[in-house]
């Protein structure tokens, strides 16, 4: 959390029911931060009755988790992006709070009207994407699909998700550094049910590449297949390696999401991503703890958060005081005594005039730019 380079904010983004609930769940028991993996199920889906009962709208989930990579712990930190079509506003909220996208494609489906939606809206906010073809399990078990037929099958899906990111990247120099590929490790596949994922890196540690994933999955071995090569090593070696942590990323997405002056001391201290610089921090989405109260999380771009901080929050008079600040460690929130330092996705109570999408900072400043909801053909499902 001290340390930017070791930080990583991500947002899974998938199509329904391509499978981010099972991977996310995945993650966090890989990473050792629940116990039991239906658990993340419960933290991380939206849950409607609940939200009624409360009558609140919990539209975005935060958890965070801890992965050692080449010797050096990372810290991740996951926004979760709603799968429904109607969030569309939302999931633009939660992308710019990240600087990577693991898009999620089903690997019978491909990819499909929302995985089109997802990979625009990241690229819009500067957010680099990475792919994770799911349910291959699939296409060897149930579409009994030979060596041939399934990376032919796997490589087109790449293709399409390619094709997606050119035509949508403005800037021509970004193409060759945001498409994906097996080669540079920007894609891995696997099967989020069973627990095991492979990339080509993962191939070049463990030995165990397609001919053993097919030899195993057709004769019941997945299980020893998960312990070989397991999905959330796969994936989260994936994060920390081709993700930008937030000084790669701020001074590349601050112009891009920002309209204020860009030759400013903040505009520098927030592309410095400067721990001492003045607070600014954007509000993805406001939750309800049935102790703290209403709790702000959202991405601080420069300066420490700390208790009792007076600051401003965008479109209202007067300033609020920090009652408390922390991050996530799993789905729970952690509270902090020395704050919490740029960089971060932080959880802040006391801020009871912000809402979702408010710039909250310790100067009046041009508030991010108003966010762009898109919409997109309603998908009924097959
Ligand atoms: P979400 O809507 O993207 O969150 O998708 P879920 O994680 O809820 O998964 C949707 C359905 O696909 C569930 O029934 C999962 O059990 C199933 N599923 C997810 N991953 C896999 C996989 O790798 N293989 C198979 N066979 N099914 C999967």
């Amino acid at each position: 959390m001290e340390d930017p380079e070791q930080i990583r904010n991500i947002a899974i983004a998938a199509h329904v029911d391509h499978g981010k609930t099972t991977l996310t769940d995945n993650l966090l028991a890989g990473a050792g931060m629940i116990a039991d993996e239906g658990e993340a199920t419960r933290l991380m889906m939206d849950t409607e009755e609940d939200e009624q009962e409360r009558g609140i709208t919990i539209d975005a989930a935060n958890v965070s988790m801890t992965h050692e990579y080449e010797e050096d712990n990372h810290l991740i930190n996951l926004i979760d992006t709603p799968g429904h079509v109607d969030f569309g506003g939302d999931v633009t909220r939660a992308m710019r709070a990240v600087d990577g996208a693991l898009v999620v494609v089903d690997a019978v489906e491909g990819a499909m009207p929302q995985t089109e939606t997802v990979v625009r809206q990241a690229l819009r906010e500067g957010v680099k994407p990475a792919l994770f073809i799911n349910k291959v399990d699939r296409l060897i078990s149930e579409l009994q699909e030979g060596p041939q037929e399934m990376q032919q099958r796997l490589m087109d899906v790449i293709g399409d998700v390619n094709e997606l990111i050119r035509g949508m990247t403005e800037n021509r120099d970004d193409i060759d550094d945001w498409t994906v590929s097996v080669e540079d490790g920007t894609v891995a596949f696997g099967s989020a049910l069973y627990k095991w994922g492979v990339s080509a890196p993962s191939m070049q540690r463990t030995g165990i590449g397609f001919p053993e994933i097919i030899e195993m999955e057709r004769n019941d071995k997945r299980m020893e297949l998960h312990e070989q090569t397991p999905l959330s090593d796969v994936v989260l070696d994936m994060v920390a390696e081709h993700f930008p942590n937030p000084l790669a990323a701020q001074p590349r997405r601050i112009p891009r999401v920002w309209r204020g002056e860009a030759d400013s001391d903040l505009a520098r201290q927030m592309e410095g991503v400067d721990d001492d610089g003045e607070v600014v921090f954007m509000v993805t989405d406001i939750s309800m703890d049935p102790h703290a109260g209403e709790i702000a999380t959202g991405r601080l771009f420069s300066g420490t958060i700390k208790q009792g901080q007076e600051l401003y929050v965008s479109g209202t008079v007067g300033k609020n005081r920090v009652q408390s600040v922390g991050i996530f460690m799993g789905g729970e929130r952690e509270e902090l005594d020395r704050g919490v330092p740029a960089g971060n996705i932080a959880a802040v109570t006391g801020l009871r005039d912000a809402i979702a999408g408010s710039t909250v900072s310790s100067v009046e400043m041009t508030p991010f730019e108003s966010i762009e909801h898109i919409s997109e053909p309603v998908i009924t499902k097959s």
